[in-house]
């Protein structure tokens, strides 16, 4: 049997690349550039003012204070999106506000709290120095310059940035289109009344919420029973996706034939089996270059081995430059006992203590209690050989949610 990491290597191995797609920008949010981006132009695309004051020479204000302020005279006014008539002279100055363009003449601006009117006058109380609260053409971003790499994925300030060069359409990666079939013939679909010894299909929300969460797109395919013809339809139609996930049906039960049917329609397995807990009974293989993961039926156990394999293999896909899932350092607040002979992803609750962060288990660790996944925020990885983790040592924690400890005001 493989440890976590060869399986980590082997499903990393040879994966396609998805192509790019126009998107037109608001929509262009959490997508993933699939060009490098240059601005076509300077931002600010000229020079302006950063405050509401006086477009000024600062020779004329040489010496000039509060007790010897000098006076300038006003021979115009000009807000944001106007343009001055004429130019500062000697002994003048332009009123402007913050985000219109420096007249020529002018090499400073003063503020409005430097000065005091006096009529079509202003006295000016400080000396400024040259070339104060001007900014200038392409300071935020030079024309030419790189703004985003291929492998970035577009937050709400890159889409500002965006806009503000003038890009309205951006090259991004495809989705990926990632088929969900649940096997199992005591599934019964949400929303339908339960029968004797049926449960509801719930791994089909889990592992759709998890593709969507990811960038993806999820192509549920449904609930297919434990037989072969069944399962052999829905497969193929599942092997047209960019990534195929299915659950259950890949232990060693006697109606465990989704492997056999991978197999048939030309499933290599890469491996079968991960020295882990839970998700040992994982399945990973390729058809005809598609990515194919044979999941374990437990909650726990396919939603873990969606984190730890499938995050990686999608935003690899994706090509986004950070594929696996943040790792935090923690200390543990009790004993933790795990199997030792495997790796074990521990479901665990972190919380911010001081400058440490603190953790500890969410309790029961049965892979079909997905409630301790819904109220955790991550995994402790206990590596293979270590049977206790004593209270008090740092552990690794595989971050599954960004948010941890309180959410208090920031300052
Ligand atoms: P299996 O891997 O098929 O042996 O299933 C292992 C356990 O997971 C069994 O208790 C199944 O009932 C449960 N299970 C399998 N598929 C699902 C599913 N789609 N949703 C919820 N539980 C499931
Ligand atoms: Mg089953």
């Amino acid at each position: 049997m493989i440890g976590v990491d060869e399986a980590l290597g082997r499903v990393l191995e040879d994966l396609p690349l998805l192509e790019g797609q126009m998107v037109a920008l608001p929509a262009a949010l959490n997508r993933v550039v699939a060009e490098e981006i240059r601005s076509p132009r300077n931002v600010p695309p000229f020079r302006n003012s950063a405050m509401d004051g006086f477009a000024v020479r600062a020779a004329d204000l040489r010496g000039a204070s509060s007790t010897e302020p000098k006076r300038l005279q006003i021979t115009e006014t000009i807000g944001a999106g106007s343009v001055a008539r004429g130019v500062v002279a000697a002994g003048e100055t332009i009123r402007i506000m913050t985000g219109a363009p420096v007249p020529d003449g002018a090499d400073t601006v003063v503020r409005v709290e430097d000065t005091e009117n006096d009529g079509d006058h202003v006295a000016v109380r400080v000396a400024p120095v040259e070339g104060s609260h001007i900014r200038h053409p392409g300071e935020d971003v030079g024309a030419g310059e790189i703004v985003f790499e291929r492998g970035r994925r577009l937050r709400p300030a890159d889409i500002g940035v965006l806009a503000s060069i003038g890009v309205a359409v951006v090259r991004v990666v495809r989705r990926p289109r990632v088929a969900i079939i649940a096997t199992g013939d005591e599934l019964v679909e949400l929303g339908q009344p339960l029968g004797p010894g049926q449960i509801v299909n719930s791994n089909a929300y889990t592992l759709a919420a998890a593709v969507e969460d990811l960038g993806g797109e999820a192509l549920v395919i449904g609930i297919v029973p434990d037989q072969p013809d069944r399962l052999r339809a829905a497969f193929e139609r599942g092997l047209q996706a960019d990534a195929l996930l299915s659950t259950g049906g890949v232990s060693v039960g006697s109606f465990d034939f989704v492997r056999q049917i991978l197999a048939d329609l030309g499933y290599e397995e890469s491996f079968w089996k991960v020295a882990q807990r839970p998700g040992k009974p994982i399945s990973f293989g390729r058809r005809a270059g598609t990515p194919v993961f044979g999941l374990p039926g437990n909650p726990v156990s396919s939603l873990v081995c969606f984190y730890v394999f499938v995050v990686p293999v999608l935003r690899s896909m994706m090509g986004l430059s950070e594929i696996h899932l943040p790792t935090q350092r923690a200390k543990l607040e009790v004993d933790v006992k795990s199997v030792g002979t495997l790796t074990e992803f521990i479901r665990c609750v972190v919380r911010a203590s001081g400058d440490e962060r603190m953790v500890r288990p969410t309790g029961t660790q049965s892979s079909g209690v997905l409630r301790s996944m819904s109220l955790g925020d991550g995994l402790i990885i206990a590596p293979p050989g270590c049977e206790l983790l004593p209270a008090g040592s740092e552990v690794s924690v595989l971050m599954l949610s960004p948010t941890i400890g309180t959410s208090e005001p920031p300052l």
